[in-house]
């Protein structure tokens, strides 16, 4: 090492830098200026200037820094403008991402003034947990172990796992739902001013979890049946982008994208770019191109699938879901993964729901069969259901109609999901539950 070259180099490193504070002294007084003339408006935040900005920057741009680094350092550059604009300079402060959360709402479990409903707007499984698990449970031995921490990462459960879908135990992470394997994902892989993909109308967490990492979403359009194109991903794809949430099959459209689709996306994608395809509804899908298998993990590093026993296992209430991935992925997202993040109980009746293949086969089955019933009942009724491979339809009609028909439904004690939430309101997503549910619905529908 030449001491003194390294002493002048950082000579030369702290003068530039007083220039980059003078320039940065310079901006924030222009920035004040247009705040002024903002005066009149109560947001002061332009995301397409900001990304004009941005653009503009990327295209000139000359120096070794990547692209990435710089598009972080700009979009930093921007929440600090935001502050000095803002009028209302609130002393409790958050990322601007997390300002503009909407918090998840989910489907509606209650009617005001009714008692019997018939819930069919949270994609639950109707049949309840597998009569094993119910069998299986001594509440009280094991409540009586409650004041001890669970395994801190449900090593049985994952072994469990890796038994019956043929899998490393260690390389599968365990969540408090699927929904905190996908935080964890971002958490691991995100930082401020990173890019996240995900298709317009995706599930609804996608963007959530992008906002919470202050990261940008950037959203693929679905063709006219909902259908997500693999070019127009990669389209989306820049140096900025870290991460890819696909839902397969997608929630609330029920669209899926076939194995061979995947891979032309994994083999055109710059390996740093992590794709986690969301499996929530994998266990309901009949399509035979569709991969409801793991193999891919083994011939991609960067893939993240991800599992629940929140639909077709029953156990939505006991919050467990999994992802399974890389050696090195995993490796990084158990840094991220709280300890004790799954409970005793939830890991005990995910193990004994496991067991049972036969209770799995039949609410598959009744899935499959009641879907069909009921889609060519809408059908008699003028109510157009596009193919869904979840445990639920999804109605594309009028916004108005839409409304008229969830609120009938409501009416009746049934509840659907309007999709507003989704931006989505001419459309309509029913969960599959059993027969009787389903020809209640279809009878209030008849009452129309
Ligand atoms: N992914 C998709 C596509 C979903 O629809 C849901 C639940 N609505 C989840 C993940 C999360 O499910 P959980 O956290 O219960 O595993």
């Amino acid at each position: 090492m030449d001491k003194k070259k390294l002493d002048l180099l950082r000579d030369n490193i702290n003068s530039i830098d007083d220039k980059i504070l003078n320039l940065l002294k310079e901006r924030a007084e222009i920035v004040t200026d247009i705040g002024e003339q903002k005066k009149s408006m109560t947001d002061v935040v332009d995301f397409e200037r900001e990304q004009e900005v941005l653009d503009r920057l990327l295209k000139t741009s000359k120096t070794k820094y990547s692209k990435d680094s710089i598009t972080r350092i700009w979009r930093e550059i921007f929440q600090a403008s935001t502050k000095l604009q803002q009028k209302n300079k609130s002393t409790i402060d958050t990322k601007r991402s997390i300002n503009s959360i909407n918090i998840y709402e989910g489907g509606k479990s209650s009617l005001k003034g009714m008692d019997n409903i018939i819930k069919l707007s949270s994609n639950e499984n109707s049949y309840g947990p597998s009569p094993k698990v119910l069998e299986h449970i001594n509440l009280k031995e094991t409540l009586l172990n409650s004041n001890r921490y669970p395994n801190i990462d449900g090593k049985q459960l994952r072994e469990k796992l890796g038994h019956v879908n043929n899998l490393h135990a260690n390389r599968i992470v365990l969540g408090c739902g699927s929904d905190e394997t996908l935080l964890f994902v971002a958490l691991a892989f995100c930082q401020d001013g990173d890019e996240i993909i995900h298709t317009q109308h995706g599930f609804e967490m996608y963007s959530i979890i992008t906002k919470i990492v202050g990261a940008t979403s950037k959203l693929v359009k679905e063709d006219e049946n909902y259908k997500v194109n693999t070019s127009s991903i990669l389209n989306e794809v820049n140096p900025s982008t870290k991460i890819i949430y696909l839902a397969n099959p997608n929630n609330p459209t029920g669209t899926y994208l076939s194995r061979s689709e995947i891979v032309n996306l994994l083999k055109e994608l710059p390996k740093n770019i992590i794709v986690v395809l969301d499996g929530a509804y994998a266990e309901y899908v009949m399509k035979k191109d569709y991969d409801a298998g793991f193999s891919l993990v083994d011939e991609y590093e960067n893939i993240i699938i991800t599992r629940t026993f929140s639909k077709a296992y029953g156990l939505a209430g006991l919050r467990i879901g999994w992802c399974y991935s890389s050696e090195k992925v995993a490796n990084i997202l158990n840094k991220v993964k709280g300890p004790f993040n799954t409970q005793s109980i939830s890991q005990e009746l995910a193990i004994i729901a496991l067991d049972d293949k036969e209770y799995l086969k039949k609410v598959i089955n009744y899935n499959q069969e009641i879907k069909s019933w009921f889609e060519e009942e809408l059908k008699k009724l003028k109510i157009r259901a596009l193919p869904s491979e979840g445990n639920f339809s999804f109605i594309e009609t009028s916004e108005k109609n839409a409304k008229k028909i969830s609120s009938h439904l409501a009416n009746e004690g049934i509840i659907v999901r309007q999709l507003d939430s989704y931006g989505l309101p001419n459309c309509i997503r029913i969960t599959i539950g059993t027969q009787k549910e389903m020809e209640a619905t279809i009878k209030s529908l008849n009452k129309l």
